[in-house]
């Protein structure tokens, strides 16, 4: 399996440090607001990341972050008049809702950086003593000096840095771009006590204490927005180095932007869209078949039209399944045909390589073709379909037909159970055993059990 690595700018064999383990850090939100679709794409890739690797039998632990003490958080409830946990509470909340209503599966865990203060005072300290972090004024900065290959993530150089940079008036630092590790709390600011007076930890600080806490001193992946590589991933990526001469992450995953005619979808331009929007009018398959059908690393144009072509790719995948059964478990994908088995095994190579989601949908289409033809039999087309929820499954797709086959059956369909088991009693009253078996065998078939009781029959679906 090879993945892009922008440390090393290039695709590289993936190796997990424990064998049959992935240890995965993504950058969570700031909870001052609810996301906007931008934001989303890393929530959904990172998503699919995770799938894959459980479909290819790893333990995946996945950490992700929620920043809930922060400038911005300060400056909203500023503004409402409100405690700031009144604004995090919200957005949290806010947060989980729409990522359920993105199919997104939950982290393992999401660490909220409030409750590992203690924790990043000892890191501050750490960077202190070993000569790494100086304090100012109540302020906590990282020397970038210090570190000799500051920059090596983003492939940035402190004199390069330094040249285009304007000379900012804050002497408090050393050098223009040492990086704020605590903040000195203002009059009013909620604030943690520290050996430098009250403040508050710096973002770049926050993830590297929770990442190395839930997945040790060096894990598998880290990943975020393609905006994050500088200054958020650099600075972390510095203090982690700075305390152990240890990677903080083998390899560094980015994701490209979504664009709004040309412009990086954002807060700060205001010219966003949030997902909760966005998801009133196209569902989520929709939504993430509009990501995924772009390469990851690749910017993406918000446009109505590609989210409306993606709406109708899906409904193509829905008349399979209208069509033909497919079975929760996978029963029959163990005796794949051989045209199937291929299909698969280039799904597979896709994903292998650098989680090609493009090309992996494409074999998906070359799945839906095969089911709606008519000049195989039946059974092969419903295997083809069973593998096409499978392997739809690996990319988050079809969670709702999931919890249908799981839960319920449509009004329509229940009827006709009803009018089939009726016909089936009366069948048996006339003494008709060969009709009332058939209806049974293939109710069976579809994965619908009858169990006759005194009262009557009873239908269930099979577990
Ligand atoms: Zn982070």
């Amino acid at each position: 399996m090879k993945i892009f690595n922008t440390l090393n700018k290039t695709k590289e064999e993936f190796k997990p440090i424990e064998k049959n383990k992935i240890k995965m850090y993504v950058c969570g939100p700031t909870v001052y607001n609810y996301f906007h679709l931008g934001n989303a794409r890393p929530f959904l890739f990172f998503d699919v990341v995770r799938n894959y690797f459980k479909y290819k039998g790893f333990d995946v632990t996945y950490i992700q972050n929620i920043t809930d003490i922060d400038d911005k958080i300060i400056a909203k409830a500023n503004d409402e008049n409100v405690d700031y946990k009144d604004i995090t509470q919200k957005y949290i909340k806010a947060f989980f809702e729409d990522l359920k209503q993105l199919n997104i599966q939950k982290a393992t865990l999401n660490p909220k950086a409030t409750d590992y203060l203690p924790e990043m005072i000892a890191l501050i300290q750490d960077l202190v003593n070993k000569g790494y972090a100086y304090e100012s004024q109540g302020d906590v900065y990282f020397a970038v000096d210090k570190k000799k290959d500051y920059g090596k993530l983003s492939g940035k150089n402190l004199d390069d840095l330094q040249a285009g940079a304007r000379i900012e008036a804050n002497t408090q630092k050393h050098n223009p771009f040492d990086f704020t590790l605590w903040k000195k709390a203002k009059a009013g600011e909620p604030f943690w006590e520290s050996p430098w007076g009250n403040g508050r930890p710096g973002w770049h600080t926050e993830c590297v204490v929770m990442s190395k806490k839930h997945l040790g001193q060096s894990f598998d992946i880290h990943g975020g927005g393609i905006d994050l590589i500088f200054p958020h991933h650099e600075n972390e990526l510095a203090q982690a180095e700075a305390i152990d001469d240890k990677p903080l992450a083998n390899f560094w995953l980015h994701n490209g932007f979504l664009n709004i005619e040309g412009d990086k979808m954002s807060k700060s331009l205001n010219n966003f869209f949030t997902a909760r929007d966005v998801l009133k009018k196209y569902n989520a398959d929709t939504i993430r078949f509009f990501f995924l059908s772009k390469h990851y690393r690749s910017p993406i144009d918000y446009n109505q039209e590609i989210l409306e072509e993606s709406r109708i790719a899906i409904n193509r995948f829905y008349e399979v399944f209208k069509k033909l059964p497919v079975y929760k478990e996978n029963i029959i994908n163990d005796h794949l045909s051989t045209d199937l088995t291929e299909i698969k095994n280039n799904f597979l190579a896709a994903m292998d390589d650098d989680f090609n989601t493009a090309k992996a949908i494409a074999y998906l289409f070359e799945l839906s073709k095969i089911c709606f033809n008519q000049n195989t039999e039946e059974s092969h087309n419903i295997q083809a379909a069973n593998l096409l929820y499978e392997l739809g499954s690996v990319l988050g797709f079809f969670s709702k037909l999931k919890d249908e086959l799981d839960n319920k059956i449509d009004d329509k369909a229940e009827k006709l159970i009803t009018l089939l088991i009726e016909i089936r009693s009366l069948a048996k009253k006339q003494k008709n055993f060969e009709i009332a078996d058939k209806i049974r065998n293939d109710l069976t078939q579809l994965n619908i059990e009858l169990r006759d009781t005194i009262e009557g029959t009873n239908w269930s679906l099979k577990k």
